[in-house]
């Protein structure tokens, strides 16, 4: 996949990529990013990119035209990019594993990142997609393009290894994770579940697929109002409810 970032900031960037699985995920070439300082395209001597907002107001707001000819310049006529266009704003459409996996389906994403007051109102019009990382307001647009970036960039094939694959984690099936356990098996008088040490890997699979329902009812029961369950975890959660119910009942 490749990546492009319109930014006034692109120095943000540097670290996060060249870090870990993304640097490792690069050094693969399964992915390749191009970071764009949009000051470069500013029409002006000092290179501005801001200016005060008409009507009066605290703050500066991006201007339009040096996004325009920054993402112009990079993806050619917007009409024409095989990729998707993200404008970074938290009146966006609230970011979710779902929206990264439908993400990772791209060839190519660019991402533009506001800051300050945020953009002049035209730059909308540029992109396919408005995302929010969620209900408060950052400096920039940075930090949640990263944010969106490592969240897909893990889904694509190859950038985790064999030992890393995201299919349990949290949310890939709705669902939260279960619980991990590592050595020592045990630590401060917390002890590892002695079903992880039985080496019945059915029994495990679904000791696991329990804990993850019973992880999800107490701690986000809304997902699973929306969760397309199997048979089996039909049944284990049930279980699990007439459970809590009988100790409900019985004053615990
Ligand atoms: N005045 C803007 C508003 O109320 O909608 C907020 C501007 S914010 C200080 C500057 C920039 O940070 C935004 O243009 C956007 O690119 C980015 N930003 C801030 N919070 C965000 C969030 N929750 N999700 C995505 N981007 C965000």
């Amino acid at each position: 996949m490749e990546i492009h970032i319109f930014t006034i900031f692109p120095e943000m960037f540097r670290g996060p990529i060249n870090t870990s699985i993304l640097k490792r995920a690069q050094e693969q070439q399964l992915i390749t990013f191009n970071l764009i300082d949009f000051r470069s395209y500013s029409p002006s001597k000092h290179q501005n990119v801001d200016d005060s907002p008409f009507g009066g107001g605290a703050g500066m707001v991006l201007k339009p035209e040096p996004i325009y000819s920054a993402v112009e310049s990079v993806l050619g006529n917007v009409q024409d990019y095989h990729g998707k266009i993200l404008l970074m704003s938290p009146q966006g459409e609230p970011f979710k594993q779902k929206m990264a996996r439908d993400l990772a389906q791209e060839e190519s994403l660019a991402f533009i990142c506001g800051h300050y007051e945020g953009f002049d109102e035209r730059v909308r019009a540029l992109a396919d997609q408005e995302i929010s990382i969620g209900d408060y307001v950052l400096t920039g647009g940075e930090i949640p393009a990263m944010v969106v970036i490592d969240a897909v960039c893990r889904l694509l094939p190859g950038v985790l290894g064999e030992s890393e694959s995201p299919l349990a984690d949290s949310f890939y099936h709705g669902l939260l994770e279960y619980p991990q356990y590592t050595r020592p098996r045990e630590f401060r008088g917390m002890v590892v579940p002695d079903i992880l040490l039985s080496g019945n890997h059915e029994e495990i699979r679904r000791w696991r697929c329990q804990e993850a329902l019973r992880r999800t009812l107490q701690r986000r029961p809304d997902l699973l109002k929306t969760q397309d369950f199997s048979d089996e975890e039909r049944e284990l959660l049930a279980q699990l409810e007439s459970r809590i119910s009988n100790l409900e009942k019985s004053g615990c």
